[in-house]
């Protein structure tokens, strides 16, 4: 039998596997030193942890050893690419753009950058998500200095073309970022088949510690230069200042190690997890919606809006499956998804979607006892709303 509560919110966060926390334990308590104490054993090791920390980093997306900054997660990421690049090139222009559909963590920071006097445009997207290359080319101008595009959306999977994308920034001449949270360790991912510049990454996106990320910045063919946002001890060739936390980076190599050796296994038995998912829920209720690109997905991703039922009331209704609806990652701001807004939900659509993640330690029979329970619960709200609407007919049902 299935063990409750099931884990599907595998967007929000994963769990981390025993063997990276088994890899970082060490770096607790024997091997505690300061990877900048060179000087005596202690920080040598240390050194050398992180140095093949990076090394494993940098292997799961075909970057070179010193073209990864570690960091404390995607957020920071995608900081240091955003204010770090507009500051570093302020000379060369005053021009940032983006798309609707990111994370807060990109869209927030060229808010902050709008507000000391860049302009920025926000691209819309399709009714899939997905962005058009060409949009981008039109909306490059001469004050232009860095594009930012999500590789796989957070909330609906939709993967962007970013290849084409890359092709178009080379050769304008125009730096461009990518936020690959969703995306790494889930897809391949190759920065010099993206042609992206930047990359953010985080630890606990994939089944790793949080608290702890990365920046990818070129630096082989074409430099890419930031302005650091903290400031200190000179760590991380002066871009990221502060002791570097041994064992969380130690926990990054290893869960870069781990994806990468299980990626090709691991992301067909997802897909096929996630596609029984689909199919047993389609096959269960009628009024059923996919939200985002039918096959340009994530492997672990659904996204799904049942008609005339509240994303709220199916998880409140669903103790046992852990789900998310709208997104979790901006549970302060209330109101429907900005994402699903972008892809032309209204607010009743978007009210009613629900954001399934599949991850590594789920399996087969959680998939089939979650259709079989998202079914009869779906139902019987659906029932319920019915039979509320024949006893009092003034009232909308909804
Ligand atoms: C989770 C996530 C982030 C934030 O990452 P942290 O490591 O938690 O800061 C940023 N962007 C995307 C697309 C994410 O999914």
């Amino acid at each position: 039998m299935v063990q409750l509560p099931i884990y599907l919110d595998n967007h929000a966060t994963t769990r981390c596997d025993p063997r990276v926390v088994a890899a970082m334990l060490p770096y607790f308590t024997e091997k505690y030193g300061n990877a900048a104490s060179i000087n005596h054993v202690f920080g040598t090791e240390a050194q050398e942890a992180v140095a093949r920390a990076r090394r494993q980093v940098a292997e799961l997306i075909g970057a070179s050893d010193s073209e990864i900054i570690f960091t404390s997660g995607a957020t920071e990421s995608n900081n240091l690419a955003l204010k770090g690049v507009a500051r570093m090139y302020r000379h060369k222009g005053n021009h940032l753009i983006t798309v609707a559909t990111e994370h807060k963590a990109v869209l927030d920071p060229c808010k902050r950058l709008a507000h000391e006097g860049y302009e920025v445009t926000i691209l819309p997207v399709d009714e899939w998500g997905l962005l058009d290359p060409q949009q981008v080319a039109e909306a490059i101008r001469p004050q232009t200095i860095l594009v930012s595009v999500m590789l796989a959306n957070n909330e609906i999977g939709t993967l962007q073309p970013l290849a084409d994308i890359g092709r178009i920034c080379r050769e304008r001449g125009v730096w461009l970022h990518t936020d690959a949270a969703q995306a790494v360790g889930k897809i391949p991912v190759h920065v010099d088949q993206l042609q992206v510049d930047l990359l953010s990454l985080s630890g606990h996106k994939i089944y790793g510690p949080k608290g702890v990320g990365a920046l990818y910045l070129r630096k082989r063919d074409r430099r890419v230069r930031v302005e650091p946002q903290i400031d200190g001890g000179g760590q991380e060739s002066g871009l990221r200042s502060g002791t570097l936390p041994v064992p969380l980076i130690v926990g990054l190599g290893e869960a870069c190690r781990l994806c990468r050796e299980l990626m090709p296994e691991e992301s067909q038995r997802i897909r096929e997890l996630r596609d029984r998912l689909w199919l047993g829920l389609r096959n269960g209720v009628d009024g059923i919606r996919l939200n985002g690109h039918p096959t340009h997905r994530l492997p672990n991703n659904l996204n799904v809006s049942f008609a005339g039922v509240k994303g709220e009331a199916l998880l409140l209704a669903m103790k046992d499956v852990a789900v998310s609806t709208g997104s979790a990652c901006t549970t302060a701001r209330l109101g429907p998804s900005h994402v699903l807004k972008a892809i032309g939900l209204d607010d009743e659509q978007a009210d009613a979607s629900v954001r399934f993640g599949l991850g590594r330690f789920n399996t087969e029979a959680e998939i089939d006892w979650v259709i079989a329970h998202v079914i009869e619960t779906v139902r019987q709200l659906r029932r319920h709303a019915t039979m509320w609407a024949e006893k009092s007919p003034g009232v909308p049902v909804g």
